[in-house]
C-alpha cells in the first residue's frame, strides 16, 4: 500500500510519490516568538508531527525543517512594551515553545532555522525577483513583489483570476505600494528598529520571504511537503509560492498540507478571540501531556476539532486504559505455553492502523484498531492464556505503534534508583507478610507520584501524572 495525502492544490487525495525516492523533504511554518503558542497552533503542528512520524514509519527518510520566526512587528512591539530586547524576547519564548514540544511528544524538526539568521538567503531571493523584475522599491527602502508580474497568482487559494476578490489590507507601513494587492519582501528601516545593512539596502524581512528562502535552503527546490494551517493558505503560502516560483522558474513544493481549526466555544481558537488555553495552563490544571496530544490528535487533520473538557477527559481515560495494560503486560508472568492465536490478533490490528493512516491519516478508525486491541489483550490477560514470551511480544507491539503515536508511557527502566530500592522494598514486605510495612510503603510511593497496585502477578506500578 502506498500513502495517500491530501493535497491543497490539487484538491484532493492523492498517491504519495517522493520526489527523491525513499526520502521526504518537509517545511512546517513555525511559530513567531512573542508570546505563548496556544493549542491551537500546537494542533497544527502535531498533525505536521504525526505526518513526519508516519512516514518514518513506513520506511521513509525524513528531513523535517520548522522555522522560527524571530524578528516581526508583534515581536518588536512587545519588546518595546516589556522593555526588553528584541533578542531577549524571542530567545525567551522560543524556549518556551521548544519545553512545550517535548512536553507534547513532538519530534524535534531536523532543522529549526531562526529568520535573523537567514537573511543573506533572504535578500539572494529578493535580487533575483528584483532582477526578474517581479519586485520594485518603494520611496522609504522597502520592496514589494509585484503580484501583477506572476500570472499564476492565487492558485493554491483558487483566488478569482481577475484577482478581484483580493482584500488587500494596507499595514501603515506598506505605502507607496504600486498595487494593493502587493506585499513586502523587504521593510525599509525604521528609526529604533532591528534593520541589517545587505546589498538590496538597510532594512529587515518581511514574513513571508523568510519560509521561501529557509525551506529552499535547508530542502531544496521543489520539496516535497509544505504543511501549516488552514489559515496560511492566503496569502502566507500564496505568497511563499509566487516569491519561490517567481526567483526560479521551478515549481516551489509538490504537496500542500493544511490542517483544520482547533475550535473552543464554537469559534477557531485564537488570540484576538480570547479563547485560548497554553499548554502551561492546561499541566498546572493536572492534565497529562499525553492526554492532551491525544486530544489535539484525536479527529482527522483536516477537519475542524472542537475542544474542551468533554474532549480532555476522554483523551484521558483512553490514556489511562492505555498505561494499565502496559503495565498489566510489564507485570504479567505464566507458565502457559504460547498462544497460538496472539500473532494473527497482533497482524489484524496493524493491517487496520497502516490502512487506516495510509488513508490521508485517517486517525479515528487508526485509533480504534489500537483500543480494540486492547480490550483484546486485557481480556487474554485476564484469563491468563498468554505466556510471558507472549506480554513481552504485546509490548513490544504497542511500543512500535507508538512510534507514531507517541502517547504510550516512557519505557520503565527510567525509574531512579530510590524509587526501585522503595519497590523492592515493598515486595520483600509482602512477602513477608508485613502489611503495616507494606502499606507505609506504598504511601511513601504515592507521595513520590508512583501509584502501586497488588495483582496475583504481584505488585505494579505506573506514574501518577
Ligand atoms: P500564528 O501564530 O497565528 O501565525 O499561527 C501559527 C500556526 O498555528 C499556523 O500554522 C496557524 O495556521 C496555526 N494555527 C493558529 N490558530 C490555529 C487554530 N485555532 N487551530 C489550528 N491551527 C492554528
Ligand atoms: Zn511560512
Amino acid at each position: 500500500m502506498t500513502v495517500r495525502l491530501h493535497d491543497t492544490m490539487a484538491g484532493t487525495v492523492r498517491d504519495f510519490v517522493p520526489l527523491e525516492p525513499g526520502h521526504v523533504r518537509v517545511y512546517t511554518c513555525g511559530p513567531t516568538v512573542y508570546g505563548a503558542a496556544h493549542i491551537g497552533n500546537f494542533r497544527t503542528i502535531i498533525s505536521s508531527d504525526l505526518l513526519v512520524r508516519y512516514l518514518r514509519y513506513r520506511g521513509y527518510r525524513v528531513t523535517w525543517v520548522m522555522n522560527v520566526t524571530d524578528i516581526d512587528d508583534k515581536i518588536i512591539k512587545r519588546a518595546r512594551e516589556e522593555g526588553i530586547s528584541v533578542v531577549e524576547l524571542a530567545a525567551r519564548y522560543e524556549g518556551q515553545f521548544l519545553a512545550d514540544l517535548d512536553r507534547l511528544g513532538i519530534a524535534r524538526p531536523d532543522v529549526m532555522p531562526r529568520a535573523t539568521q537567514h537573511i543573506p538567503q533572504m535578500v539572494e531571493q529578493i535580487s533575483k525577483l528584483l532582477a526578474g523584475g517581479h519586485a520594485y522599491r518603494t520611496e522609504d527602502g522597502s520592496i514589494f513583489f509585484s503580484i501583477a508580474s506572476w500570472p499564476a497568482y492565487g492558485r493554491l487559494a483558487r483566488l478569482d483570476p481577475e484577482g478581484l476578490r483580493v482584500t488587500g489590507r494596507v499595514e501603515a507601513d506598506e505605502y507607496g505600494k504600486d498595487d494593493v494587492r502587493d506585499f513586502a519582501l523587504w521593510k525599509g528601516p525604521v528609526e529604533g528598529e532591528p534593520s541589517w545593512e545587505t546589498a538590496i539596502g538597510p532594512g529587515r524581512p518581511g514574513w513571508h520571504i523568510e519560509c521561501s528562502a529557509m525551506s529552499t535552503h535547508y530542502l531544496g527546490q521543489p520539496f516535497d511537503i509544505h504543511t501549516g494551517g488552514v489559515d496560511l493558505i492566503f496569502p502566507h503560502h500564496e505568497d511563499e509560492i509566487a516569491q519561490s516560483e517567481a526567483a526560479t522558474g521551478k515549481t516551489f513544493v509538490a504537496n500542500w498540507f493544511h490542517c483544520g481549526f482547533l475550535q473552543m466555544g464554537g469559534q477557531k481558537m485564537a488570540k484576538s478571540l480570547g479563547n485560548i488555553a497554553s499548554v502551561g495552563e492546561l499541566m498546572n490544571r493536572g492534565i497529562s501531556s499525553r492526554a492532551l496530544r491525544l486530544a489535539l490528535m484525536s479527529a482527522h487533520y483536516r477537519t475542524p476539532l472542537s475542544f474542551g473538557d468533554d474532549s480532555l477527559t476522554a483523551a484521558g481515560s483512553a490514556i489511562d486504559r492505555l498505561d494499565a495494560l502496559m503495565s498489566a503486560l510489564t507485570a504479567y508472568r505464566s507458565d502457559c505455553p504460547d498462544d497460538g492465536s496472539l500473532p494473527a490478533l497482533l497482524d489484524a490490528a496493524r493491517s487496520a492502523f497502516e490502512t487506516a493512516l495510509d488513508d490521508d491519516l485517517n486517525i479515528s478508525p487508526a485509533l480504534a484498531a489500537i483500543f480494540d486491541l486492547i480490550r483484546e489483550l486485557n481480556r487474554r490477560i485476564d484469563a491468563r492464556v498468554l505466556s510471558t514470551a507472549d506480554a513481552g511480544r504485546a509490548i513490544a507491539f504497542m511500543r512500535d505503534l507508538d512510534r507514531v503515536l507517541a502517547i504510550a508511557p516512557t519505557a520503565d527502566d527510567g525509574l531512579q534508583p530510590e524509587l526501585q530500592k522503595l519497590l523492592d522494598e515493598r515486595a520483600s514486605a509482602r512477602a513477608g507478610k508485613d502489611w503495616a510495612a507494606s502499606d507505609r510503603l506504598r504511601v511513601a510511593l504515592g507521595e513520590r507520584g508512583i501509584l502501586v497496585e497488588d495483582t496475583r502477578d504481584g505488585q505494579r506500578w505506573r506514574r501518577a501524572e
